[in-house]
């Protein structure tokens, strides 16, 4: 079964859950920075 991960276009983080990727692009395009909540719920990180 293949998972479909989500990633937020702005920090790079990966996602399994779509919202929590929309989430955390919301608030990095707003505040030009994570939020440590919401990537605490992250799967993993595009480069390294
Ligand atoms: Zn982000």
């Amino acid at each position: 079964m293949v998972r479909a991960l989500y990633e937020c276009e702005v920090c790079g983080y990966i996602y399994v859950r779509r919202e929590d990727a929309e989430e955390c692009e919301r608030f990095c395009s707003e505040h030009n920075a994570c939020n440590r909540e919401i990537i605490k719920r992250a799967y993993g990180r595009k480069n390294g």
